[in-house]
């Protein structure tokens, strides 16, 4: 971090700041230049907070040079990180996981008969929502726990393990007990007591990038759960908001390879929600295999023209397959297989 101080800035004043910084273990080196005089910080600046440096009359400028995030940090922890599912190892040179499933739990027969369709295609793990972050609160809110239990049913029939999201921390321990990867949602992404409750557990969480959210944004909220003491994040891109119709969402692509370079977490990417069409699934789909996703996670319905939520973006279970054969293809060519 690099400190540019205005030249009238008092000694006593630059001399407490330097104190300061000392003290949270930072080397400062004041380089004195003929308008300004510069602070260069050298060591963890991820505590320091740069906007009250701002605030101070004497300071010109507040540079930041390394990331704010520590824990997430490839700089700090070269390896990638590998996130066991369940038995099922995501990240690093593992094979891509394809998980499938539809928005919402929509009955334990429902979820049953889904999920042997998607085992059959391929899928190794298996979505559905049981409460669900609806825009509007006239539309169907979720099956709850009952869904949840419908879930588990289900994946013990099938031995998929199991994805849902979490919208509030007190339902903490039902999904402790019962989901083998806890998603956080888009719109839940900066809700940072639950970041901070889903830190406390050690069961690994699926952090969905925020609607508007920067990557540097979405990597801080990875950064919440990792220093409240759970490293087992899996990064999911589903898309941000843009001035484009015709899609949903849209669907960021690089972020793999940024993501890749600046963390060591898992990233996936769910085109289902990032489309908002069931058409364009499979070659964004394709794309992301392409681009180094460690895996994609996928709505599935056996009919989505009746689905209770998100029809138009789900895939008929035959599509589904299609889309994992021709995955297998893409992957090898970019030295990867699929689960
Ligand atoms: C979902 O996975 O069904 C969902 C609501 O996703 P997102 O939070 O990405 O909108
Ligand atoms: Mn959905």
């Amino acid at each position: 971090m690099i400190i540019t101080l205005k030249k009238d800035a008092l000694q006593n004043e630059i001399d407490l700041l330097i104190d300061e910084l000392e003290k949270l273990g930072i080397i400062v080196n004041l380089i004195q230049g003929n308008n300004f005089n510069v602070l260069g910080l050298v060591g963890d600046t991820s505590k320091v907070d740069e906007q009250r440096l701002k605030a101070y009359e004497w300071i010109k400028d507040v540079t930041r040079i390394a990331a704010p995030y520590k824990l997430a940090n490839r700089m700090f922890h070269p390896e990638d990180t590998i996130v066991d599912v369940s038995g099922i190892k995501v990240g690093g040179n593992n094979p891509i996981v394809i998980i499938g499933g539809p928005c919402a739990v929509e009955g334990l027969e429902p979820i049953i008969s889904v999920a042997n369709k998607v085992k059959d295609a391929g899928g190794v793990m298996l979505r559905g929502g049981a409460y669900k972050p609806r825009t509007s609160p006239y539309a169907f809110q979720g099956m709850g726990y009952e869904g949840i239990l419908a879930m588990k049913e289900a994946s013990n029939k099938t031995k998929l393990p199991i994805v849902s999201e979490l919208m509030s921390a007190d339902k903490i321990d039902e999904f402790v007990e019962n989901v083998d990867l806890i998603q956080i949602g888009a719109r839940n992404m900066q809700n940072f007591d639950l970041l901070k409750a889903v830190g406390k557990i050690n069961k690994p969480i699926l952090l969905k990038r925020g609607l508007s959210a920067t990557i540097e944004e979405w990597i801080m909220s990875a950064e919440y759960i990792m220093a409240a003491g759970n490293p087992n994040v899996i990064l999911c891109e589903r898309g941000i908001r843009t001035f484009e119709k015709y899609t949903r969402n849209t669907l960021d692509l690089a972020v793999i390879p940024i993501i890749k370079e600046r963390t060591h977490l898992p990233i996936i990417i769910d085109p289902s929600h990032a489309a908002g069409d069931y058409k364009l699934i499979e070659s964004i789909s394709l794309a992301a295999i392409a681009a180094g996703a460690d895996g994609l996670i996928i709505e599935v319905h056996e009919n989505p023209s009746c689905a209770w939520s998100d029809g138009a973006q789900s895939l008929k279970p035959e599509k589904f397959k299609t889309l994992i054969e021709k995955a297998k293809k893409v992957a090898n060519a970019v030295d990867r297989e699929i689960l």
